[in-house]
């Protein structure tokens, strides 16, 4: 097999600057920055260009992204961001140097396999301060977890704590969450005695605080991902004018035209469902050109999220394994074995770069 596309293009140069105009900003805050490389599948390549833009340790959901790193040669320190399973536990403990946590049980497990393997693991203790994912909701019983590992557990190290935030419950990340957070520390530093040396305010949406200047001091880490692989959430989604100085297009996916034809835009016949049971509504726009690519929703998920590099292109629907794009109003006269570039949102990336289908090209440009 000698696949060409689709193609996805990583532009390093263009992640190293997205990394470092971050960790710059975070920096002069007092807050170092973990890159989190779950959203392209942890690529190598990428994860090197965010501990060269300045980030102090990488960051994944997933344990196999983390190995594969590693294998790689990427140094690390690792940091896995999804609590860990009790089955993953030997795993973790043999290829991360700190987690996430908020179970007792899974933290009384994981000292019981550092024994065994007589090693170390810090551990970040997280609160759920309304975004109703992971973490302690009752804090009084967060307190006396984070005791029992600073004084029962002597392979654990209680590295600090932690709130996830602008996720499941879409709640924002304010300075009032984090001088709760804040708070929380000093009732953890005043039960433990010493101070914490991680206090972590959240994901990409709390970097909001940093650029406007309105993060509390005291919270010193934030994990960061897509702001640093897309910088599209914050710029687009969120309408952060002034955060310009974040390239959005760091990532392009390459699609091959298999079909052009002018063909109507409304379906022809009696209306059942669409290839995945779902039943649409369509919009006459008239007669228009189409172009047919090798690329699809197994590929994507929400081929809506595409964004065309080139005026004049939108996506009109797919399939798994296709994507129509209306080539109406392009410039160019787009032709069979032609190609279509593409920006892309979070989803998209999440999907292609898990594709073993995919080339995936890394550039100095
Ligand atoms: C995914 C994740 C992050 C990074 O989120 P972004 O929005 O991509 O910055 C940070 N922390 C945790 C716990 C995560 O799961």
């Amino acid at each position: 097999m000698n696949r060409q596309f689709p193609l996805l293009t990583v532009s390093l140069p263009k992640l190293r600057s997205n990394a470092s105009e971050i960790t710059r900003r975070c920096r002069e805050r007092g807050i170092s920055v973990t890159g989190i490389i779950k959203g392209c599948t942890g690529i190598p390549e990428v994860a090197q260009a965010f501990l060269d833009g300045g980030c102090t340790d990488l960051g994944s959901s997933r344990l196999e992204q983390i190995v594969r790193c590693r294998e790689a040669g990427v140094p690390g320190p690792y940091t896995l961001v999804r609590l860990p399973g009790m089955s993953e536990l030997p795993d973790v403990v043999r290829w991360c140097d700190t987690s996430l946590h908020s179970e007792l049980a899974t933290l009384d497990a994981l000292e019981q396999e550092c024994v065994r393997q007589n090693k170390t693991h810090r551990v970040i203790i997280m609160a759920d301060l309304g975004d109703l994912r992971e973490g302690f909701w009752d804090k009084d019983e967060m307190v006396d977890v984070c005791v029992h590992v600073e004084k029962d557990l002597s392979h654990v190290e209680l590295a600090g704590i932690g709130v996830n935030l602008g996720c499941v419950g879409s709640i924002q990340p304010t300075p009032e969450k984090m001088n709760d957070l804040l708070a929380l520390a000093r009732r953890v530093e005043e039960a433990i005695g010493r101070k914490l040396e991680i206090i972590s305010g959240g994901a990409t949406s709390s970097y909001t605080m940093v650029h406007w200047g309105t993060m509390p001091e005291g919270i010193n880490h934030l994990r960061i991902g897509e702001n640093i692989l897309l910088g599209k959430d914050l710029q687009l989604e969120w309408h952060i004018e002034d955060m310009n100085y974040l390239a959005m297009d760091t990532f392009t996916l390459t699609a091959e035209v298999i079909e052009v034809k002018t063909k109507p835009s409304y379906p022809q016949g009696v209306f059942c469902m669409d290839a995945f049971g779902r039943k649409p509504t369509y919009t006459d726009y008239g007669i228009r050109r189409r172009a047919l690519l090798v690329l699809g929703r197994a590929d994507v998920a929400d081929v809506e999220m595409l964004i065309p590099r080139e005026k004049g292109i939108t996506v009109w629907g797919a399939s798994s394994d296709h994507c129509i794009v209306d080539v109406t109003d392009c410039d160019r006269d787009i032709q069979v074995g032609d190609t279509v570039d593409f920006s892309l949102a979070y989803c998209n990336l999440v999907y292609i770069s898990a594709r073993p289908d995919v080339r995936v090209v890394c550039v100095e440009e």
